[in-house]
């Protein structure tokens, strides 16, 4: 995975996060900053919201909402102007009970320029954009066919696109002319074969040389699909990667989004897979105590400045950032590395008053940056199954090793 490819990964993540939840009231906030636009602009334009939120009939609506924009205040001071790419950031109450208040605030650099500019307040998020974002470099190719006809096809993100269509000139199954039903089922049968060695080769140069497919699925109303996948019509390299097949009820063009609309379990189920294997590398390491396998912020880091790490293994989880926080008591500044959810926790030193952050710097750029340097390939794991929890409760960072290191000081 390339650090982009990481970026659209937790993107991914995140809006699958924030897609479920919903406000018990119109007090979830969306702000999306464009790249290069004026972030004073927007420190504006929210502190007018919030005076417009003070029109907000209901009491506990109007607290939330001025909270949640208290917040996207305090976190723009964060920057002292757009982030390359832009910035989105998402705040509201999400508590699920009456009454009670939790705001929460998630913020993202996303991997793309971020184009559109908007303030929402409703009862989810706005995610659209962001989808765009996530899904606009996977690519996937198809192949919808029966006996009759064949179109090749990629899904390129959410969009669909025709590569070829071909037709055969297999007859029904039922016997025609003065043959025999033997003799008849035969060339039938030699027909047919010609035709699915036709889209194995068809299919074959198109897809040989496409570097970043992800997948091939392959669709059809009926058992030819099968019948395909499983002979020898494609070449090797790109028979291997097929995900799966999915009945549809037409062929050509419409068969083509048919397939799409029904391959996103496919889809998921290949990325789990993939994930499932490096993890169960790592653990399979970590139980032979074979020396192969490290685990925790520091160790990880260590092992990969010395271009010792072959894969390295980061938690959806993984939030560990370098803050500096400043007392507005006594003004004592303090840096920490720290995990972000314990940032609410910290007090100042001296006096013990609550303080304020003044700069927040993500590890996972740096880290990632070591990675891309010294050719260690990374892997983004998922909380969804036992294993990627385990990794969580690991710190969310962990390596396998190159070699052994035998002298640790
Ligand atoms: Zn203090």
């Amino acid at each position: 995975m390339t650090e982009i490819d990481i970026k659209k990964k937790r993107l991914e993540a995140l809006v699958k996060e924030l897609s479920g939840i919903r406000g018990r009231h119109t007090e979830l906030v969306s702000v999306y900053i464009p790249a290069g636009f004026n972030l004073a602009k927007v420190v504006e334009q929210i502190k007018q919201e919030q005076s417009t939120a003070q029109n907000i009939k209901s009491k506990t609506v109007r607290k939330n909402v001025m909270a949640a924009l208290e917040k996207i205040l305090q976190h723009l001071k964060l920057y002292k102007q757009t982030p390359a790419n832009g910035l989105v950031i998402f705040c509201g109450n999400v508590s699920e009970k009456e009454g009670v208040s939790d705001i929460e605030l998630w913020s993202t650099e996303p991997p793309e320029p971020v184009k559109v500019r908007l303030y929402r307040c409703d009862q989810i998020f706005v995610l659209d954009p962001l989808k765009d974002m996530v899904r606009e470099k996977e690519i996937y190719g198809l192949i919808v066919l029966d006996k009759s006809e064949a179109d090749i096809g990629l899904l390129k993100g959410k969009k669909v696109q025709s590569l070829k269509h071909m037709e055969s000139i297999v007859p029904g199954k039922t016997k025609k002319g003065g043959w025999s039903q033997a003799r008849y089922a035969r060339i039938r049968e030699g027909l047919l074969n010609d035709f699915l060695k036709k889209v194995g080769e068809v299919a074959s140069a198109q897809f040989k040389d496409l570097r970043d497919l992800k997948g091939i699925i392959i669709g059809g109303p009926g058992p030819i699909k099968e019948e395909f996948t499983e002979g020898e019509f494609l070449h090797y390299e790109v028979k291997k990667k097929i995900l799966g097949t999915v009945n549809t009820s037409y062929t050509g063009r419409p068969g083509l989004n048919e397939t799409v609309e029904r391959s996103e379990d496919i889809i998921s189920q290949a990325s789990v897979i993939r994930e499932n294997k490096i993890l169960e590398r790592f653990f399979g390491e970590f139980a032979k105590d074979s020396g192969l396998a490290v685990y925790g912020l520091e160790e990880v880091t260590n092992a990969l400045k010395e271009g010792n790490v072959e894969i390295l293994l980061i938690s959806e989880a993984f939030d560990w950032v370098r803050i500096k926080f400043k007392c507005p008591k006594c003004n004592t500044e303090i840096k920490k590395t720290l995990r972000k959810e314990d940032i609410r926790e910290q007090k100042c030193e001296k006096c013990g008053a609550s303080v304020e952050v003044f700069e927040e710097e993500s590890l996972e750029d740096e880290i990632l940056k070591f990675a891309e340097n010294m050719g260690t390939s990374v892997e983004l794991i998922s909380t969804d199954t036992p294993k990627g929890e385990q990794l969580k409760e690991l710190g969310g960072i962990a390596g396998i090793l190159r070699y052994k290191v035998n002298n640790r000081i």
